[in-house]
């Protein structure tokens, strides 16, 4: 959407250097009639190169990239950059202080509100300053998210389909290089479509990656290990951060999402007994689960079927359940084409 942004911040993004302060999103309230709240934003420029924007906190109840963000913008020194990094590990910040997946100010959910409004809520302003100011100066983005609060995830890098031969193998390479067990293409159906900020990176010419580290509300041990280890593949691979350090990136598996078939929903309200285990692979018909009725303990509970084959990628994580959650999600193994042969 057109129109000036009235987030503002005292980093210059072409200043050599660290800096370490936050954007600051006008906020009129009651107890703050000019207020504005701050987004924790570190910048880190040394002479020329490409710029990388990783992002954290999108969904503030998403922890592993949160801390993983956190840690880099701490230690990082500007000698080991080449280029920019642009870092902001709480990026819905009312929601992150909220530990909630949507903010509390204006519910809303920043992953579904790309490209944004800079007259419209709080978070329409965050999606809208992200979209038309930071992502331009963007090569490579990387948003780093979990499962939340009402999912658990298998640890996976995403990419949505590149829009040409050349931008697609890109993508492919920037999940190998990541190195998460599972790395997966999706244009997004279940989610968030082309509302989401990789999509507007994409939209903007710039290479987005995406990560599903773990979830539930907690941090994966695992999921934050591969959020350190695989950013600074990604970051070396890039050139952004040229003599890191890493280890080999463990070999991925590439999937993806079938349809709307891929997923297991509620149809009715009660508590959700899971049939099958995250990274458990599963067959058509097979059973999913059973939804009880706490009300009626006479009543047969409804069984569920998984309604293709894969592999369990994401399971709902808290048991009472209402028609419409998402229960299960599958993933299959993507064709890669002759090219790609020595994945297989
Ligand atoms: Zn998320």
């Amino acid at each position: 959407m057109a129109g000036e942004t009235r987030i503002w911040t005292p980093i210059d993004y072409e200043a050599e250097g660290k800096q370490a302060d936050c954007l600051r999103l006008p906020y009129s309230s009651d107890l703050s009639a000019y207020g504005w709240i701050p987004i924790p934003l570190v910048c880190i420029k040394n002479g020329v190169g490409p710029t990388a924007l990783l992002v954290a906190g999108n969904h503030g109840d998403e922890y592993e990239g949160q801390i993983a963000l956190a840690n880099l913008a701490r230690t990082i020194r500007p000698d080991q950059v080449s280029g920019r990094l642009i870092i902001l590990p709480a990026l819905n910040f009312p929601a992150v202080a909220a530990g909630r997946r949507v903010s509390p100010i204006d519910e809303g959910n920043l992953n579904r509100l790309f490209p944004g409004d800079p007259y419209g809520s709080p978070t329409q302003m965050i999606a809208h300053y992200v979209s038309e100011v930071l992502i331009p100066m963007a090569d490579l983005v990387v948003d780093l998210h979990s499962g939340g609060r009402s999912l658990d995830y298998v640890a996976s890098a995403l990419v949505r389909p590149g829009r040409t031969p050349d931008e697609h193998a890109s993508l492919l390479g920037l999940m190998e290089a990541f190195g998460a067990p599972v790395s997966f293409v999706s244009d997004g159906t279940g989610g968030g479509g082309v509302t989401t900020l990789a999509a507007a990176a994409q939209e903007r010419g710039a290479l987005a990656l995406t990560t599903e580290l773990g979830g539930g509300a907690t941090l994966s041990r695992q999921g934050l290990a591969l959020a350190e280890a695989g950013l600074k593949r990604v970051l070396k691979a890039h050139g952004v951060m040229p003599q890191a350090v890493v280890e080999a990136a463990p070999r991925t598996r590439f999937m993806t999402v079938k349809g709307h078939g891929a997923f297991v929903y509620a149809h009715e309200r009660g508590i959700f007994e899971p049939s099958a285990e995250l990274g458990e692979e599963v067959a058509s018909g097979q059973m999913a689960g059973r939804l009880h009725f706490p009300g009626l303990p006479t009543r047969e509970p409804e069984t569920l079927l998984f309604q293709s084959s894969g592999l369990v990628a994401t399971r709902r994580f808290p048991s009472l359940t209402n028609r419409g959650d998402c229960l299960f999600k599958l993933m299959v193994d993507l064709d890669l084409g002759p090219e790609h042969a020595h994945h297989a």
